[in-house]
């Protein structure tokens, strides 16, 4: 997987998918991170990449053609690496590309688990952060496949924005972790939120962990993580709640569960 980010702090994108466990993935090869600086393509010799809006309002808006050049830059690279001689036509490796151009905004949808199941399957992906104001419109029609945003709140840049969904899908990518069942058991994978977990010692200041967790029996132990699961996922998020499937054997056993705590 080939990710991009066009963005005017290249650093910030750096220091944090560089770091832990994206970081390691990306030493070992698992995908590549160029960032881009738009600043490269400014207007004029000063840097010049951003101009006040047209109709008044506080506060200067991204240009488009800034944007629009630093997106070419990647495009042009793209093409020559898979068709090193264009004039024979689209080579297969080019056709077969799957990329995709993401702007982050707070208009955009906001982002899911399955969201980022969805963006781990593409070959390249490349990322838009605005700042300011944000960005010109037009440039956002010509370039841009999908608006993703990471909550109801507004950021001041979308860098964050972008290390959010990249560290969210990289973790979906093989290899990234260490064993699958890290993703396929977690929270919103399957609609559920995760089941509390303990590690050693099995009595800290006077609180005991289940009994079923000691006890070695995998099916029990598996039965009691998915009770727990739609408890959890029943007290935290009724929204989630209300959209799973419960056979009457679940029910009882979410009935005994909330027992049991009471
Ligand atoms: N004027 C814009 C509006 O009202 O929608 C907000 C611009 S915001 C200050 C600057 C940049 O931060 C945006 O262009 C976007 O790239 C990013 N951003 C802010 N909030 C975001 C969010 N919730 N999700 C994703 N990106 C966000």
């Amino acid at each position: 997987m080939k990710l991009t980010v066009l963005t005017l702090f290249p650093e910030l994108i750096e220091q944090i998918i560089g770091s832990s466990i994206t970081g390691r993935a990306r030493d070992a090869g698992l995908f590549t991170l160029e960032t881009v600086q738009i600043r490269d393509f400014a207007v004029n010799r000063y840097g010049k990449v951003d101009d006040y809006c047209f109709g008044g309002g506080t506060g200067m808006l991204m240009m488009a053609e800034p944007i629009y050049q630093a997106w070419r830059s990647v495009q042009n690279k793209t093409a020559a690496a898979a068709d090193p001689d264009p004039d024979a036509g689209q080579s297969p490796q080019m056709a077969a590309c799957r990329s995709r151009t993401i702007y982050l905004s707070p208009r955009g949808a906001v982002f899911t688990q399955a969201h980022a199941a969805k963006l781990a399957q593409y070959d390249q992906l490349i990322f838009l952060c605005g700042h300011y104001e944000g960005v010109d419109q037009r440039v956002l029609d010509e370039i841009v496949d999908e608006e993703i945003s990471i909550g109801d709140y507004v950021l001041t840049g979308g860098e964050l924005a972008a290390c959010v969904v990249i560290d969210a899908l990289l973790r979906l990518v093989p290899g990234v972790l260490p064993d699958e069942s890290a993703y396929t058991r977690e929270s919103h994978t399957a609609g559920l939120l995760e089941y509390p977990q303990y590690t050693r010692p099995a009595e800290w200041h006077g609180h005991v962990v289940p009994d079923v967790l000691l006890s070695g029996h995998q099916a029990n132990i598996e039965r009691w993580q998915l009770t727990m699961a739609r408890l959890e996922t029943m007290c935290r998020r009724p929204d989630l709640f209300n959209r799973i499937q419960m056979d009457a054997e679940a029910w009882q056993q979410l009935i005994d569960a909330v027992q049991r705590e009471k």
